[in-house]
């Protein structure tokens, strides 16, 4: 489904970004792992290289422009083309009300969520429009980007802009073949939801779901994976919610 992609994956140190790059590989994909945890990525690189794929850790942080053009430079020099992204990194919290949060924050929740996939997008398009033959983009989006989820309010702004940036890619570029696409995923079980559920009740992360639980991190990739394919073909500028039904009542 994957074979001979090369495929950049942000976020991948850990949560559903691990998990998805052990499912790209899998499915036969080259993929460019990117988080800023050196050691967890370089020990992740290499469980998939013994299973049989082909994997490179890039450590670098998706706020900096030049740490995001660095590992896209590196995913061409590696394997000589992008064809796919899965820009996954974020970060936020829950339990704190708009007024108590800080401007530090604000700003590290915007700076991971918007400047990040906005690095992300401003890098990897280029190298996609000059190589030819198109190419896919998954923007991890959440359902925090259409509903106030109870996590804290930049975390619901910075969700919503990332829709925002999905959906005005996917315009820009649908005639030259790239297809952006975002997940709006639900409570899913990872080292994020891990710290969340200290300041809020487990049960508060699904209360909204129709499947009254929290998603593995590999069903999120699922969904990453078919949008990175060519099978999702005629799937460009959605908002697919892998979210067990949060988003239908
Ligand atoms: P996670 O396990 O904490 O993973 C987050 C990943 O983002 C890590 O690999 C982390 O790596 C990376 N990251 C954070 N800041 C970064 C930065 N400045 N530069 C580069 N990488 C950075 O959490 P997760 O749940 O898998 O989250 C993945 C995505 O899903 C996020 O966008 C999150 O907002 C979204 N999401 C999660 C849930 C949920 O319930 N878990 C629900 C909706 C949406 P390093 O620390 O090594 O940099």
């Amino acid at each position: 489904m994957l074979t001979g992609k090369t495929i950049m994956i942000s976020g991948a140190s850990s949560g559903i970004g691990a998990a998805a790059a052990r499912l790209f590989a899998r499915r036969g994909a080259q993929v460019v792992l990117m988080a800023r945890r050196a050691e967890a990525l370089r020990q992740l690189a290499e469980e998939l290289t013994e299973d049989g794929g082909r994997a490179h850790a890039v450590a670098g942080d998706v706020t900096s422009a030049a740490d995001v053009r660095h590992a896209v430079s590196e995913a061409v020099r590696c394997f000589g083309r992008l064809d796919a992204a899965f820009n996954n990194a974020g970060w936020g919290t829950a339990g704190l009300p708009l007024h108590e949060v800080s401007d530090a924050m604000y700003d590290q929740i915007m700076d991971v969520n918007v400047r990040g996939v906005w690095n992300c997008l401003r890098e990897q398009i280029p190298v996609m429009l000059e190589q030819g033959g198109g190419g896919a983009i998954v923007n991890t989006s959440s359902t925090a980007g259409q509903f106030a989820t109870g996590a804290v309010a930049p975390y619901v702004a910075a969700k919503h802009a990332v829709l925002g940036l999905t959906k005005a890619a996917a315009a820009d570029y649908g005639d030259r073949g790239i297809r952006v696409n975002a997940l709006v995923v639900g409570g899913t079980r990872t080292p994020l939801m891990e710290a969340a559920v200290r300041v809020m009740p487990e049960e508060a992360a699904h209360a909204r779901a129709i499947q009254r639980r929290l998603a593995l991190p590999e069903e999120v990739a699922e969904a990453a994976a078919w949008l990175c394919s060519d099978r999702a073909s005629f799937v460009t500028g959605a908002a697919m919610a892998v979210d067990g039904g949060v988003g239908a009542i």
